[in-house]
């Protein structure tokens, strides 16, 4: 017995090194996910030719009103892009003026407390969250901005309250910085025509960011903005006269081969 057991403990198979498992295969990425070209959206030669359209038809950032000079502080453009969130221009605008008419300062909007601020932005709704966002906002510029306002997107979206569209309109409209801010209008307008191709604002910042030609950055957003405002509206698009509807994927899709589109 004792020597079976010592020829067993002898002759035993050494173990066979685990043969790794293969690993099921990776689905495959779409094609177009690694090309600049999102699904769906223009060439990057037609995005060339749909800005160069824009900057031939619509009013650029010198021919606007707004621009820089119209919000001088940081601190202010700051605090009317937080407010504006769900509210008109001229809400947001009065909401501005009522609260910087009692503190101009994050030091001295703390000292307002939240009750006072919110009293103060009423005119703007969403007036107790915002109130309490206008509070933590001036919190990190005070602790961790040295009570200056960040020029660059990463540091502007750190303070709270403060998202991409906030961050670049701050960027573009009070550091002159040359950005293609994207609104409801230029979200609109660009993914109607294939500009872009996104399913969120956030995106299609980052897809025109990487498609709009630099020569356009600088007027980019004013162009958009007033072709949303005059061409392609939200409701009610005018897509028979509009000088991009032979490129337009949004037209091609829904209205190309009606009887009167051209
Ligand atoms: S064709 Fe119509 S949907 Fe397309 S960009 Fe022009 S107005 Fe907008």
């Amino acid at each position: 017995m004792t020597a079976r057991l010592r020829t067993a403990k002898t002759t035993a198979t050494p173990r066979e090194p685990a043969v790794p498992k293969r690993r099921a295969p990776r689905p495959r990425k779409d094609p177009a996910a690694s090309t600049d070209t999102p699904t769906g959206a223009l060439d990057a030669a037609e995005v060339e030719e749909a800005f160069r359209r824009l900057r031939d038809h619509m009013p650029g950032r010198t021919a606007t009103a707004k621009g820089p000079k119209d919000q001088p502080d940081p601190f202010r453009s700051a605090v009317s892009c937080l407010l504006s969130a769900q509210s008109r221009d001229v809400n947001t605008a009065a909401a501005v003026d009522n609260l910087f008419a009692l503190a101009t300062t994050p030091d001295a909007m703390l000292m307002l407390g939240e009750d006072e601020i919110a009293r103060a932005i009423r005119p703007c709704g969403l007036y107790n969250m915002k109130a309490r966002s206008i509070r933590r906002l001036c919190t990190a510029l005070i602790e961790e901005h040295d009570r200056v306002v960040p020029q660059d997107r990463a540091g502007l979206m750190s303070l709270p309250g403060i998202g991409r569209k906030c961050a670049d309109i701050v960027m573009s409209f009070t550091f002159d910085e040359d950005v293609i801010a994207v609104d409801t209008h230029v979200d609109r307008v660009c993914n109607r025509t294939g500009i872009t191709a996104a399913k969120t604002a956030d995106r299609t910042a980052e897809q025109l960011e990487r498609r709009a030609p630099d020569w356009a950055r600088r007027d980019g957003h004013f162009w958009l903005i007033q072709f949303g405002k005059a061409v392609c509206h939200a409701r009610k698009p005018a897509c028979d006269s509009c000088f991009l509807n032979d490129l337009c994927r949004w037209f091609s899709a829904t209205r190309a081969g009606e009887p009167g589109a051209s």
